[in-house]
């Protein structure tokens, strides 16, 4: 089933997992999936590297295991800058042979070691080339704290809105632990036009270190709230654990009583952490 038929009946609610690092096993990840069957997410997206770390074959693999096995409908991301055409057109082909038909296009990050194919610059231009290859449901990436690299937030949204006319089905945004700044960047989505329903990407907390690298890579502001509670917790990991799940149960209720066209979970492969958090909240979608 393609996603963007789910939001048209309801809120969705959704997973991300990442495929194993190199010195760990693909079988670490089926045993969180094990873990999670059980919970009925709408849909599990699986992460896919932008180049370098060789996870990708893996990624289609944990993909057509979610279908199968959990039964619940498999999205994967689809970075562009490292691949040519032909190595997309590769994906494409397995995504085809395996019954998946939702893809996250995506850019990816520009990485200095790896030199860009440059054969896509942007995410806009994979998704206008998926779009000429088949009938895919495309979600596209967005950012309520502006992106990392773009002047300032009417250049980005500007620049989502030429994505979106490209052909996205919806939005997942990056994480972020301030509601105020995703419902102040809806607003301004809405006023540029942006129609496609918008999930809102939430991260559990769930070390110190974890934050510090996600704040560093991506700019997401930390409310005080959220501050007092790392400053209070952070010497105490399993403290921080739960503080950092009803932390995110909180963004969660607000963000439903707002209004979200959905919710995007990053489980960090964590399924204590997942059910935890879809045990808390899915009476209420
Ligand atoms: P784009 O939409 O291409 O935007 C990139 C930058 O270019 C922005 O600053 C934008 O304003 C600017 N821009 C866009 N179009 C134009 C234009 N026409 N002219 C001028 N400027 C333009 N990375 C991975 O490698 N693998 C993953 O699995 C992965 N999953 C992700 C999942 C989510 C939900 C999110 C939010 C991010 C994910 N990322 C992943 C990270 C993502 O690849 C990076 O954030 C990357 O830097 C930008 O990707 P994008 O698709 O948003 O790029």
């Amino acid at each position: 089933m393609k996603i963007r038929e789910m939001f048209k009946e309801k809120t969705v609610f959704s997973f991300e997992v990442f495929p194993p690092k190199k010195t760990s096993s693909i079988d670490t990840v089926y045993q969180m999936l094990e873990e999670l069957e059980g919970l009925t997410p709408d849909f599990i997206s699986v992460t896919f590297s932008a180049g370098g770390s060789g996870n990708s074959g893996l990624a289609l693999d944990i993909a057509s295991k979610i279908r199968e096995d959990n039964k619940v409908e498999p999205v994967l991301h689809l970075p562009c800058i490292n691949y040519s055409k032909e190595e997309i057109l590769h994906v494409l082909s397995e995504l085809d042979k395996r019954g998946i038909e939702n893809i996250l296009a995506l850019r990816g990050d520009i990485n200095p070691d790896i030199p860009p194919k440059n054969e896509f610059r942007y995410a806009s231009d994979l998704i206008s080339f998926i779009k000429e290859r088949g009938d895919y449901d495309i979600a596209g990436a967005c950012y309520p704290e502006v992106h990392i690299e773009a002047k300032d937030m009417v250049e980005d949204i500007r620049n989502l809105k030429k994505k979106v006319d490209a052909g996205v089905d919806h939005l997942i945004t990056q994480l972020f632990f301030d509601n105020e700044a995703f419902y102040k960047f809806r607003e301004k989505t809405q006023i540029a036009g942006i129609e496609v329903p918008i999930e809102a990407g939430i991260m559990p907390v769930m070390s110190k270190s974890q934050i510090e690298r996600m704040v560093s890579m991506c700019g997401a502001s930390l409310p005080s709230k959220f501050v007092k509670i790392m400053q209070r917790y952070e010497h105490n990991p399993e403290a921080l654990r739960d503080a950092g799940i009803a932390y995110a149960i909180d963004q969660i209720v607000d963000l439903l009583a707002n209004g979200v066209d959905g919710i995007h979970l990053y489980t960090m492969n964590n399924p204590y952490v997942a059910k935890k958090i879809a045990g808390a909240v899915q009476n209420l979608f």
